[in-house]
């Protein structure tokens, strides 16, 4: 009987081990939050970032790969604030699986923990793609990155029990580099105060809330809509009264708008990179800041 219950305990070690070991794997809905869990938990957990830095966050297609991937998945990590209203409601439903549904620990929204911008006042479709949480581009303020880690590396520790000391660990020294960076952004970024910007889709209002950017304009007539030549031939009569320094676009945006902007008034073009992979340069969250700021600094000379 003891040696039964010993064969019993080994077999149901062995068929347990396995799993205990299987690493956590998660679903980033974009591609700075699938560099955020990166940073937090290194090598112990598996990243499927659902948008590259070149699309649209707004509108991407629910494909078979990521329907895969958030069947497989034990904890997906998106902005939120209705950023995804447009395809991860339907990815969520098609995964088949519970532990990624809103609500559940396996669900991690960073819009929660961060103070929005631009709530409106009055939610009318008529005003195009607003956002009754806020303005959802949060990512644009690395004090906000710094607002999401915290609860993010805790949710990772809560579901992967097994390596929470490593993420609390990884937790600190982000949070310790992070702060240092900021600090070395916002000295070197210090002449942008002020700079007016006119923007093409309302993508930066955190980014110009940090480093005081002053937004004159934007190219699109309604958030979400593409720029209208009726629309534009008012921003460039605007100018005149009130002169920007700079066009601001994402790498993902057409560049029709800007550049028929840019042709009329000599005005640089800054594309940011807006999410880490959005150019070249742009290789980590770290990388994503260093950019952004010196190209803006470029523009504004
Ligand atoms: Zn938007």
């Amino acid at each position: 009987m003891n040696r039964l219950i010993h064969t019993l305990a080994l077999f149901a070690l062995l068929l347990v081990a396995p799993l205990a070991r299987a690493e956590l794997k998660v679903l980033a809905c974009e591609p700075e939050w699938g560099a955020l869990v990166k940073e937090l938990a290194g090598d112990k957990v598996a990243v499927y970032v659902a948008t590259t830095g070149v699309q649209d966050p707004h509108r991407i297609e629910a494909r078979p790969s990521l329907v895969a991937a958030a069947r497989n998945a034990g904890l997906v990590v998106c902005t939120g604030a209705e950023l995804e209203l447009g395809w991860l409601p339907l990815l969520i439903r098609q995964s088949g699986n519970s532990a990624i549904q809103p609500g559940k620990p396996g669900h991690f929204e960073a819009a929660a923990y961060v103070r929005m911008l631009d709530v409106p006042q009055r939610l009318d479709r008529a005003d195009g793609d607003v956002h009754a949480a806020g303005n959802p581009h949060i990512q644009t303020d690395p004090r906000n990155i710094a607002l999401v880690a915290e609860p993010l590396a805790r949710r990772l520790a809560e579901l992967d029990p097994a390596n929470a000391a490593t993420y609390q660990a990884r937790s600190t020294d982000f949070q310790a580099r992070w702060k240092a960076a900021i600090q070395r952004w916002e000295q070197s970024a210090a002449p942008l105060r002020g700079v007016p910007v006119v923007v093409q889709h309302k993508a930066f209002p955190y980014l110009q809330q940090w480093l005081g950017l002053v937004e004159v304009a934007a190219l699109e007539p309604k958030p979400g809509v593409e720029p209208t030549s009726a629309h534009l031939s008012t921003v460039l009569a605007g100018l005149k009264t009130r002169p920007a320094k700079m066009i601001l676009r994402a790498a993902y945006n057409d560049p029709r708008g800007a550049d028929w902007l840019a042709e009329r008034t000599q005005l640089p073009v800054v594309v940011l990179p807006f999410t880490v992979g959005g150019n070249e340069q742009a290789k980590d969250l770290f990388s994503l800041f260093d950019d952004t700021v010196q190209r803006l600094l470029k523009a504004s000379r």
